[in-house]
């Protein structure tokens, strides 16, 4: 079996971060979505338990008491979180979790699971991220403008990142993450190597333990 990872998604608000990453669900019916936990009010398209949880704030808490968070954070006034259980068992059974959580989230995350892979979501230009959020028309007018001022410090952080997309148009931007995907699970560490390399020559031919290690 090969061995899951976590990939975790970041931008600014409006930057696209949904609309690429279902762009990619669709294609990829191995990778899973984590669904956080959030106390901002529901959008009209929002489905409860697809998009996120919505909680009320008394209910974030006493869940963040309980330890049930792999990270959580405060993004524009609402609480964001990542249910740590799901995580786990789609690590468990070799699943590739992709996840879309903010700037202080990825790096509580990266503290805790330091093989977490980074991506880093950008808008073309301010106005077009602008255009985006409002074009979304779901959120109220000082909501939107509380979002373009925190972007400004998220496009710093990008740097922190292992990559960075940039979203011009959806379907470039979707294959991008896609080959990033591939690319994590070509790894030789998520791999059983020495399981493959028998399946090719058989029992005999396999090295010892000993040899793998002089190899390295
Ligand atoms: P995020 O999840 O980063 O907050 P969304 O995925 O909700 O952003 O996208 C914000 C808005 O921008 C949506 O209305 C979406 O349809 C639109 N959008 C996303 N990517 C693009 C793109 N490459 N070109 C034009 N519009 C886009
Ligand atoms: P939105 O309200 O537009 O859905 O999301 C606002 C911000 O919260 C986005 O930057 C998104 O990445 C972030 N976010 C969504 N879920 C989580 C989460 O579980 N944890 C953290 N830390 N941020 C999240």
């Amino acid at each position: 079996m090969q061995r899951g990872f976590l990939l975790i998604l970041s931008g600014p608000s409006g930057a696209g971060k949904n609309t690429v990453l279902d762009a990619v669900l669709k294609r990829c019916p191995d990778v899973v979505y984590s669904v956080s936990a959030t106390t901002r009010p529901r959008r009209p398209m929002e489905v409860e338990g697809r998009d996120y949880f919505f909680l009320t704030r008394e209910e974030f808490e006493s869940r963040i008491a309980a330890g049930e968070f792999l990270e959580w954070a405060e993004f524009c006034g609402n609480y964001y979180g990542t249910p740590l259980t799901f995580v786990h068992e789609s690590l468990a059974r070799g699943e590739v979790v992709v996840m879309d959580i903010d700037i202080q989230g990825a790096r509580q995350v990266r503290e805790k699971m330091p093989e977490a892979i980074l991506v880093f979501l950008l808008p073309p230009t301010m106005a077009e991220l602008e255009k985006r959020l409002r074009g979304r028309s779901s959120d109220s007018n000082a909501a939107i403008e509380r979002r373009l001022e925190t972007a400004l410090e998220e496009l710093k952080a990008g740097v922190e990142y292992d990559y960075v997309i940039l979203n011009d148009e959806v379907e470039r931007a979707a294959a991008k993450l896609e080959a990033i995907i591939t690319a994590e699970r070509c790894r030789v560490g998520r791999s059983e190597y020495f399981q493959l390399v028998k399946d090719i020559v058989g029992e005999q031919g396999v090295m010892r333990q000993d040899d793998e290690s002089a190899a390295h």
